[in-house]
């Protein structure tokens, strides 16, 4: 046996690779077009970037040499406040896909069982795979509302031990109904409600509010969308205690840097000015809706997140994105068989959507 082929675990030696993000200066030299010009609305990202005073904290942060604090101590006070939720049921990571990762290295020994619905966020199925977890798919109905019965089903003949859930869901838009999440915590398993875009969604805390009401329910949040740090990661979860927990037990001591960890607080103490952002990005997402469904080659579908679905009709939807991109327009193409129809367009400025429509209309 060949040292790689004895080292390497064979649920990883057996893993599709990752295909990476490329980075924007290597795409746009790529297209032969500056930086300036690209218009990103492929990643969901903020366009008005953080809150000013989390710059200012960033710029004067003093510490930068000394270890970040590993119990998050002054996050998650502030977190309490901003969700609710005593600190003891918080915990941060580099980013919602860190606490993804950690909820499944806890609970998934190879073989046990994820439910994952697609079409949803990647990092489900990925980490799972990491850990050597069977994925148990139950592909979300025609309308992109979840298969209850189907959920049932398969989390009873195959014991499953985590059900992933996302609302708004990523990239369709939808939400999760209280009905639904109530139906699906009498199951037994770990139900993990993934709120990434629930700042946009009009519904308050969402269903951070209900942790802690249900032994089975953790809820999911980052501050990489409305707060506009995706590149420092910081995200949270709001869990039971049992699970925070053990969770603390696995958790890297410094897994969230210093300069995450200040202007996330500087980012709540400054929400009025990033919920107004917020609130542009919402305006935006929806007058850009019938703008887009007036093109004869694109059916939006509603959404309370800070992007739009769109089905292409009448041509291959990867030939449109690529259109898009020779004219600096980035927008996200699936290859996968549920979604290869459809390109995701994130909500931005004004300024972007306008660019964004030029370069459409020259494809009529
Ligand atoms: C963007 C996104 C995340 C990732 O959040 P990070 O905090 O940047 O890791 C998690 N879940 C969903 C559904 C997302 O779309």
């Amino acid at each position: 046996m060949s040292l790689p082929a004895r080292l390497i675990r064979p649920v990883i030696a057996d893993l599709e690779p990752y295909t990476p993000i490329l980075p924007l200066d290597v795409l746009a030299a790529r297209l032969g077009l500056p930086v300036e010009r690209l218009v990103k609305l492929d990643a969901n990202e903020n366009p008005y970037g953080p809150a000013p005073r989390a710059r200012a904290a960033l710029a004067n942060e003093p510490f930068y040499h000394i270890y970040p604090d590993p119990g998050h101590t002054r996050l998650r006070a502030a977190l309490s406040a901003y969700t609710g939720q005593p600190v003891e049921r918080i915990l941060c990571g580099a980013g919602a896909d860190e606490l993804i990762d950690l909820i499944l290295r806890l609970c998934i020994d190879p073989g046990d069982t994820v439910i994952d619905c697609p079409p949803t966020f990647g990092m489900y199925s990925f980490d799972t795979g990491v850990c050597g977890g069977q994925v148990a798919t139950v592909p979300r109905r025609a309308d992109f509302s979840l298969d209850l019965e189907g959920i049932e089903r398969v989390a009873s003949a195959r014991k499953a031990k985590i059900l992933f859930l996302t609302t708004p869901n990523n990239p369709t838009g939808n939400l999760l109904s209280p009905a639904e999440l109530e139906q699906l915590l009498r199951l037994p398993l770990l139900v993990v409600v993934d709120e990434a875009y629930i700042e946009f969604a009009g519904v308050g805390q969402g269903f951070g509010a209900w942790v802690g009401r249900h032994e089975n329910l953790a809820v999911l949040r980052t501050f990489s969308k409305w707060a506009g740090l995706a590149g420092l990661r910081v995200g949270y979860g709001l869990l039971p205690e049992w699970l925070a927990e053990q969770l603390w037990k696995i958790k890297q001591p410094y897994n969230v840097s210093v300069a995450a960890q200040e202007a996330a607080i500087a980012s709540l103490e400054d929400r009025a000015h990033l919920l107004a952002n917020v609130a542009r990005i919402v305006a935006e997402r929806e007058r850009l809706l019938p703008l887009l469904a007036a093109l004869p080659f694109l059916q939006p579908l509603p959404s309370a997140a800070n992007f739009i679905l769109c089905r292409v009709v009448e041509r291959p939807a990867r030939e449109l994105k690529l259109a898009l991109e020779r004219q600096g327009v980035l927008v996200r193409y699936y290859s996968t068989p549920l979604l290869r129809d459809y390109i995701r367009i994130s909500a931005g400025t004004p300024e972007q959507s306008t660019a964004l429509l030029q370069a459409l209309h020259t494809l009529i």
